[in-house]
């Protein structure tokens, strides 16, 4: 758990002169830009020239840049940035490079609840988390031995599907695995995907009412991955696994999507489900979360994956999603993370959002 007391960091800050701040990469066009919409001051933490690219998109373009040598670097840099009055929004790229152990250390008021780091990079944690939240999960596969259907071998701390494989026998799992790696095995489920954006507020009731505060759905998108997604352009994966061509799972963009309405009360469900056993657990996920699932052809969803912040599917949204127009015009997530850091302000409930 976090040590860090928000409170003994914030009494410092001009609430009036509030700096929002991320590291320029992920989501970082999306998050500056909804501040700024919202009228908050803006820094960039970057490596070397990277900053370059943000001349393109001014709208998107922090206000300051902060040039660091290596992200880890940021945590000595914490004083300097506490004095620009910095809220940090962390993104998945913040954490990576930053580390998990760093991230949980920064001396820094962080957008979200930094504890459900623990809850989330745990394969078994983020379990007792998910399916104590009654969510159907896809079945592990404690022994190699056992399987006798296709399955996903997962590497831990492969980020972004690297090295994952596909195996439908223990033959194909000896052949592929790597055995110095931990791993884990979940069945393969069947069907199609919905990485659903929700954003669950502890302070304000104006949304799906939960036992303390609301939830929103923002948005969803599907990933578009490499080379799984288009593997089939060549031929059958069968035929290419012949040849020694092997399908993974590496991110390189996503799709926008909607979902069949009459599945929206599930998906509510879902949502409801998992804040509250994160506030039962850990004292709730804050703010932006994401249920990456595979609806199969009964309409069941399988979750095989939380990210609790945050995630670059919403990058397809920055003036808003099918979903948020329903909730106000021109409506990102980096936009709702900046209103609800706004509204705290206001309410002097910081405190309640930031760890
Ligand atoms: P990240 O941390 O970036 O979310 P990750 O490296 O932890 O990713 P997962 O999200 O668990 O990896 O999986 C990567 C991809 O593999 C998914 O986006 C999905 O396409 C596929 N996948 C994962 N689990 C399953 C499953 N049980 N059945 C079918 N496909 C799956």
């Amino acid at each position: 758990m976090t040590k860090i007391n928000v409170n003994d960091m914030l009494t410092s800050y001009d609430k009036k002169n509030l700096t929002i701040a991320t590291v320029c990469s992920h989501s970082s066009l999306q998050i500056f830009n909804g501040a700024k919409k919202e009228g908050f001051k803006t820094l960039g933490i970057s490596v070397g020239e990277q900053k370059k690219i943000y001349d393109a998109f001014p709208l998107g373009k922090p206000d300051d840049f902060f040039v660091v040598d290596s992200y880890k670097d940021i945590v000595k840099y914490a004083g300097e940035l506490q004095e620009k009055n910095v809220i940090v929004i962390p993104h998945g790229s913040f954490v990576e490079y930053l580390g998990a152990e760093k991230f949980l250390t920064l001396n820094l008021p962080t957008f979200g609840n930094r504890n459900v780091l623990i809850w989330e990079s745990d394969r078994n944690k983020e379990r007792i988390w998910l399916e104590g939240a009654d969510l159907t999960m896809p079945q592990e596969i404690k022994d190699p031995r056992d399987i006798d259907k296709p399955v996903i071998v997962k590497y831990h701390g492969a980020k972004g599907g690297k090295g994952f494989f596909i195996a439908k026998t223990y033959d194909e799992f000896l052949k592929r695995v790597k055995k110095n790696k931990s791993y884990s095995i979940q069945e393969f489920v069947l069907g199609t995907r919905y990485y659903i954006h929700y954003f669950y507020s502890p302070i304000q009731d104006n949304a799906y009412k939960l036992s303390k505060g609301s939830l929103q759905l923002l948005s969803m998108d599907r990933r578009d991955e490499t080379t799984i997604d288009e593997v089939q352009r060549l031929g059958s994966i069968q035929e290419l696994e012949e040849l020694g061509i092997h399908p993974t799972f590496v991110v390189t963009g996503n799709i926008p999507i909607v979902i069949r309405e009459s599945l929206l009360p599930k998906v509510f469900k879902m949502g409801e489900a998992v804040v509250e056993k994160s506030l039962e657990l850990f004292g709730g996920v804050i703010g932006s979360f994401c249920l990456e699932s595979v609806v199969t052809e009964n309409l069941e969803f399988k979750v095989f994956e939380i990210s609790a912040r945050i995630v670059a599917g919403t990058n397809p949204y920055i003036s808003g999603s099918p979903y948020s127009e329903f909730i106000q015009p021109d409506l990102s997530t980096g936009r709702r993370i900046a209103q609800e850091i706004k509204y705290a302000t206001k309410q002097k409930v910081l405190d309640k959002i930031l760890t």
